[in-house]
């Protein structure tokens, strides 16, 4: 069995972890607070990836799309070779500095990203191949700059995450953390995604205004046999959407019945699959013989 994990997303650059796990009741000594002496260093130099959820609540915040929203305040990023894309914040132009940076601290407390919230702390997800259940522990980071750690003030994990609004963050990121592990530990077995699902998986995730679009499209309907009340709440509810499009994510990614079809996509889909299994089986026979040939000769020869 191999055990992927997920650092989420250290928040600032060269983050030294302090390669320690631990589970969520270890006490941390942490706080930040107004007026404390390096105020604002850790926003003046990010690198902090974006979960689908902060996306979603960040362009609520704004009052924008989200297509707008990965224009002005995104850049995408390669997880993994030729896998799927991330997205992180884009600092300020010709700069290191949030966008939403402000003296007075941060511009949408409220609505910060899951790496903000969860620093000094590294969240690291873990699943067994073939799993979708995913276990987390956590890791401290220290840097140098953060005085933080020298308020007088203990707390647990627990008790932290709770405090930064964390359990609602992780929970609706859920369903998205698994299929990035899924895919990551999947490895070969899955093979390399089409660029046509990796743009679907791109816009699913963080672009949720043109999916909403895309459910709504001919194309879609003529495929997908969703119920009218879900169709009608998945498209009145941004989170809704969210959580059914990580559902349709894993029929594109890994072939899982997730969303229904309708009764000819179906049969056509049971005919392509039908079809793939021969030929692997074909060329596994094929393969096979070959190999008998090369190490006793063709009788016929
Ligand atoms: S979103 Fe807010 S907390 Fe996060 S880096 Fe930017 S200013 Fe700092
Ligand atoms: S205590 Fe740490 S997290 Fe808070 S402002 Fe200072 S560097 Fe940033």
């Amino acid at each position: 069995m191999t055990d992927t994990y997920m650092a989420a997303d250290l928040p600032f650059s060269g983050s030294p972890v302090i390669p320690q796990m631990c589970d969520g009741s270890k006490p941390i000594q942490f706080r930040c607070r107004k007026g404390i002496a390096c105020w604002n260093t850790c926003c003046s130099n990010i690198d902090i990836s974006l979960t689908p959820y902060d996306i979603l609540r960040l362009k609520q915040r704004l009052g924008i799309t989200s297509n707008n929203f990965l224009l002005h305040y995104t850049l995408p990023y390669e997880m993994e070779q030729n896998g799927i894309a991330g997205v992180k914040l884009r600092p300020v132009e010709n700069g290191t500095a949030c966008q939403f940076m402000t003296p007075e601290g941060c511009s949408v407390y409220d609505d910060r990203p899951t790496a903000c919230r969860y620093y000094p702390v590294a969240l690291l997800s873990m699943r067994k191949q073939d799993e979708y259940t995913d276990t987390q522990s956590y890791a401290l980071v220290k840097e140098e700059h953060c005085l933080g750690h020298n308020e007088p003030r203990e707390i647990t994990i627990d008790a932290y995450r709770k405090e930064q609004g964390l359990e609602e963050y992780d929970e609706l990121a859920r369903g998205w953390r698994q299929l990035i592990l899924k895919k990551k530990s999947s490895g070969p077995s899955v093979g390399k995604p089409s660029k046509r699902s990796l743009q679907l998986y791109f816009m699913v995730c963080y672009d949720l205004d043109t999916f909403r679009s895309f459910v709504t499209s001919e194309g879609f309907n003529e495929l997908y046999d969703l119920p009218a009340d879900e169709t009608k709440e998945i498209l009145a509810d941004d989170t809704a959407l969210m959580l059914f499009g990580f559902r349709f994510l894993r029929q594109v990614l890994f072939g899982e019945n997730s969303v229904a079809l309708k009764k000819a996509a179906a049969e056509k889909r049971q005919e392509r699959v039908q079809e793939k299994a021969q030929q692997i089986e074909r060329e596994a026979r094929e393969k096979c013989a070959a190999e008998q040939d090369s190490m006793y000769g063709n009788p016929d020869d």
